[in-house]
This record gives structure tokens, sequence and C-alpha cells, in this order.
């Protein structure tokens, strides 16, 4: 008997647990697996659908650029310490395909957009007909998401089905209204002025569905560095066009844009940068872009206030988190 106690002890203390015999561990708490997720967007769906039973670590902070981003030796722990492992897919993640596929054998591993419909996801030609990545930004695509970390969370611990099922129909229903909001904000600028010129070019999927023509410096990854053909280019594009703004991105160098900026103004015309725009990596966590429909939002704002020209500026749009 006291042989059980003891490895009952021995339990309770590796799961983080006080081993006083009067006090009853708090089964809720004691029952939470561990799920470990790359990029944020994928963290606050876990958090969102997971809730209560689930310990998500997120690998990839604020600023974090998932293209370059290489697992250390601490990941790999974490790896190991997880039940279930979320990630992008579709070469988002490319330095850690290795350690991803390694951790499938042991680990259930899964991509979140691997069971949306190929039909509806882009090639960019420069993209070695490969998949774009990026497709948080079209937030009704995302929401495939979410069902399938929902479906996936269900299949691992099934008593709790229900629970995840509401939590996601919840979440569901917040995209659902982020979708129409970033539509209406969209449709405040006129179609000619939909022109979305950023770091790289991770809103292939935004421009498509909320209909902006879009254009990044460097490719669909920051693997390849942007050339100065490439800076000349896109600054004669945008002399000729007379785009008013461009946009930083927050987990992509600043520089390359700058360039730009000062190739245009060699050309004769001004742009300014527009602001900082949310692309592969959240905002802090604590502030409203710190969370997938804050960064949206974010976004969404901050393109439509500094492409608007000055006579459609008159409605500005109130943001609610
Ligand atoms: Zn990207």
């Amino acid at each position: 008997m006291q042989k059980i106690y003891i490895s009952l002890c021995l339990v309770v203390l590796l799961t983080g647990i006080g081993c006083d015999p009067k006090e009853k561990p708090d089964p809720l708490v004691a029952e939470k697996y561990r799920v470990v997720t790359t990029i944020g967007m994928i963290t606050d769906i876990v958090k969102n659908v997971g809730g209560e039973r689930v310990e998500v670590i997120g690998l990839m902070g604020p600023g974090v650029d998932p293209h370059l981003y290489k697992a250390s030796a601490g990941d790999v722990q974490k790896f190991k310490s997880a039940s279930l492992i979320f990630y992008n897919g579709l070469h988002l993640e490319s330095k850690m395909g290795d350690i991803l596929a390694k951790m499938s054998g042991d680990t259930k591993t899964i991509a979140v957009t691997d069971t949306v419909d190929r039909s509806l996801l882009l090639t960019p030609p420069e993209f070695e007909g490969q998949y774009d990545p990026h497709l948080w930004f079209d937030v009704t695509l995302w929401m495939k998401a979410v069902g399938k970390i929902r479906d996936v969370l269900s299949e691992f611990d099934s008593d709790n089905t229900l629970m995840y099922w509401s939590n996601a129909e919840r979440y569901l229903a917040k995209l659902t209204e982020l979708h129409e909001y970033v539509k209406e904000q969209a449709e405040r600028l006129p179609s000619e002025q939909r022109v979305l010129v950023t770091a790289h070019d991770a809103f292939n999927y935004f421009g498509k569905a909320y209909g902006f023509e879009v254009r990044g410096l460097q490719g669909i990854s920051t693997a390849t560095e942007a050339g100065i053909a490439d800076v000349q280019a896109l600054a004669t594009f945008i002399a000729e066009r007379r785009i008013p703004a461009i946009f930083v991105e927050s987990s992509v160098s600043t520089r390359s844009l700058e360039a730009v900026k000062a190739a245009v103004k060699s050309k004769g015309f001004e742009v300014e940068i527009g602001g900082e725009l949310f692309s592969d990596a959240m905002g802090n966590e604590g502030t409203p872009e710190g969370t997938y429909i804050g960064m949206v939002r974010h976004n969404i704002d901050t393109i439509v206030k500094a492409l608007v020209g000055e006579s459609t500026a008159s409605s500005s749009s109130t943001t609610e988190y």
C-alpha cells in the first residue's frame, strides 16, 4: 500500500501538483495534456478550442519568422513532451521539416492545412509549384484550420468532444464576424486603390479574398533575399501607379522596404511607410494584436487608413476587440 502511495506521489510530483495526503489534486488540472504549436495563429486556435483541457506551448512568439525558424534543443524537448503537435505545413516551417518528420513517428504531428481542399490553395509561379502557405489571411480558409484542430482534439480526448465543438463554434462565430469586418473595411477603398505592397508575399490569400492587388518585395518565403533588380522593379510599379503607402511586417527586416522607398523617391514620387502589418507572427501577448482576431483587424485598419484618399477618409472605423 505504501509503495502505491509513493509511486502516486511521484506521478503527482512529476505533473507539478502538491502531494499533501489531505489535499486531493484537481482532476481537471491533473488531466491537462500538452500541445506544442509552431506559429502564433495556430497557438491561438488551440487555446480557444482546447480551453482548460490543454496546456499549449507555442514555439514562435512575436516577431519570429517561421520561414527561417530552426528548432532549438529546447524545442526538441518540448516536442518530446507533447501529446499532440500542430504546425501549418505547406513548407511554411521549412527549416523544421526534418524534426517534424522525425516527431511524426512518436507523437501525433498534424499539419493544420492538410485537409484543406487543394483547389482552394494558391500556387504562385515563383514558388516553384508549391502551395502558398499563408492561408490565415483569408479568414474563411483559416476557419478550416479551426475545424481541423477541433476534430483532432475531439478524437484524441473523446470524453470532451462536446466541449471542443462548443468552443470551436463560439470561435468560428467570431471569425465569421471578423471576415465580414475585413470585407466591409476593404470596401471603403475604391477598387483601384486596393493595392497592397509589403515586405514579402504573405498576402496573396488576403488579396484574393478581399479584392486587393498584392505585391511583395521578397517572394513567398523570406529565405530568398530581394536583389537590386527587385527593388527597382517594385519602385517603378509604385511610382507609375502612384501608390501612397507600402507596409513593413513585424517578422521581416524593414531595411529592404526602406530601400524601395528611397528608390521610389529617386523616380520623383513619394511613398510612405503606411505602418507595420503582422504577417507571419502575431503581436505581443496581452495586446489586441497578440491574438489572431486582433492581428487581422489591426492589419485591415492599418491598410485602409494608409491607402484611403483624402476624399474617402470621412468615415473612420471604431476598433473593438
Ligand atoms: Zn511568410
